[in-house]
């Protein structure tokens, strides 16, 4: 497909919410960590699913039923094809990330035995530590974890020391949303895969900012989350290898997820359904295939050109603060940017960046074990997108400048 030229202009235009005020204040939004924004096509896409298709999937013969079955099996279609999965039913709707490894933590350590090793970082959000530690606990397995370094970066080094004939899976972050590091994926998953061991890669910081192929990567499972990628909140996507999936039990009970059920015993349906049990988020799906869509028709390169020069400008100009230290200074590194101004609480600087109009995230980021590294409480993090401007950055900076001569 021929890509348009990135024009920021016309971009933004395509993103409602970026005309919206913070009091008198334009809306400077750098919180794209937590959630991106949502463009007009999908914003208009959810409200076309209730104002015409809105029906139960899989189980009508009526018209309606019908439309929301066959848009909701075309999102598939669509998830499969902008992460290269060899086929369709290797791509199972969850509500989230968090949803997704909980979703593997549950069905792939019901085949482990006590005494069975998972390694994962010191770098992992909450959501990739505690499905693992809530596991280990239930069946005695042994949780290992990869070593963070002073600028942000894992210490893989450590890897081969850690990995043994017993390590199961490794589970790790792609892109760290507290502090940007962008991990070598592709050579740390043949690692793991040389010795036997599965991976599972968390790429919820990771569409909205670069390509990622399954096949190409070879990690036998990933993540990510709709809401981080200009789709709705509530849905996402677990890919999981063919036989990786088939071998694995069902993580919830319930309708969809069944072939037959008698009294006495039920049969599985096949893949995908026998991980989706329940009415699934239908609208949220159809959403989310209409948000990779558009993500497709945009060239990832020009999109990480606009990041990283973002990126460049604001660091530039954040360490010319006096006392700004930044967290995270990976030579590959994504749009992030976590700091701290030295003697000042990150929340007090939020507070006032937020009555500038500027928003921006403070705390741990639910990655407490890095703060912890770092011996500090939390972090200020603004976090760019692409239909963010230099302009923004500008305000940003002035704002933030303002906040620290009143809090010093
Ligand atoms: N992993 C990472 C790296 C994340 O950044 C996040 C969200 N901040 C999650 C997992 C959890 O995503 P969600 O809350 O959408 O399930």
């Amino acid at each position: 497909m021929i890509k348009a030229a990135f024009d920021i202009k016309e971009i933004r235009q395509q993103f409602p919410i970026l005309q919206e005020k913070v009091g008198d204040y334009p809306l400077v939004y750098f919180d794209n960590g937590a959630s991106s924004q949502k463009p007009k096509i999908v914003i208009d896409r959810i409200k076309h699913y209730y104002d015409h298709e809105n029906a139960n999937i899989h189980r009508g013969v009526h018209h309606l039923s019908q439309i929301s079955t066959d848009n909701y099996e075309i999102a598939r279609k669509q998830v499969q094809l902008f992460i290269g999965a060899e086929h369709e039913h290797e791509i199972i709707f969850t509500s989230g990330t968090t949803e997704g490894i909980n979703l593997v933590a549950q069905s792939f350590c019901k085949n482990l035995v006590k005494g069975d090793e998972i390694i994962i970082t010191e770098m992992e959000h909450h959501s990739n530590i505690v499905p693992w530690q809530m596991k280990a606990e239930e069946y005695g397995l042994v949780l290992k974890y990869i070593p963070l370094l002073a600028n942000g970066e894992l210490d893989w080094g450590k890897l081969d020391e850690l990995l043994t004939s017993r390590t199961k899976i490794l589970s790790f972050t792609h892109i760290s949303n507290s502090l940007g590091t962008i991990n070598p994926a592709k050579e740390i998953i043949a690692k793991a895969h040389a010795n036997g061991t599965k991976v599972l890669l968390d790429a919820a910081q990771s569409l909205q900012h670069t390509p990622i192929n399954v096949k190409d990567l070879d990690c036998d499972f990933m993540v990510f989350s709709g809401h981080k990628v200009f789709g709705p909140t509530g849905v996402g996507v677990l890919y999981g290898k063919e036989d990786m999936l088939n071998a694995m039990p069902p993580y919830k009970g319930g309708g969809d997820m069944i072939k037959s059920v008698t009294m006495e015993r039920t049969e599985y349906n096949e893949l995908p359904f026998k991980f989706e049990a329940g009415t699934p988020n239908i609208v949220g799906g159809i959403g989310l295939g209409t948000a990779l869509k558009w993500l497709s028709s945009l060239d990832y390169e020009q999109v990480q050109k606009h990041e990283a020069e973002l990126l460049d400008y604001a660091t530039k100009q954040l360490l010319e603060i006096d006392g700004a230290r930044i967290y995270g200074e990976s030579e590959n590194k994504c749009s992030i940017l976590s700091f701290l101004i030295e003697g000042i609480h990150p929340y007090d600087i939020g507070t006032l960046l937020n009555q500038q109009g500027i928003a921006v995230r403070t705390g741990h980021h639910c990655t407490q074990p890095v703060m912890e590294f770092f011996g500090i409480p939390g972090t200020i993090r603004a976090s760019f997108s692409l239909y963010n401007t230099k302009e923004e950055v500008d305000l940003f900076i002035a704002a933030l400048k303002k906040a620290t001569n009143m809090l010093k």
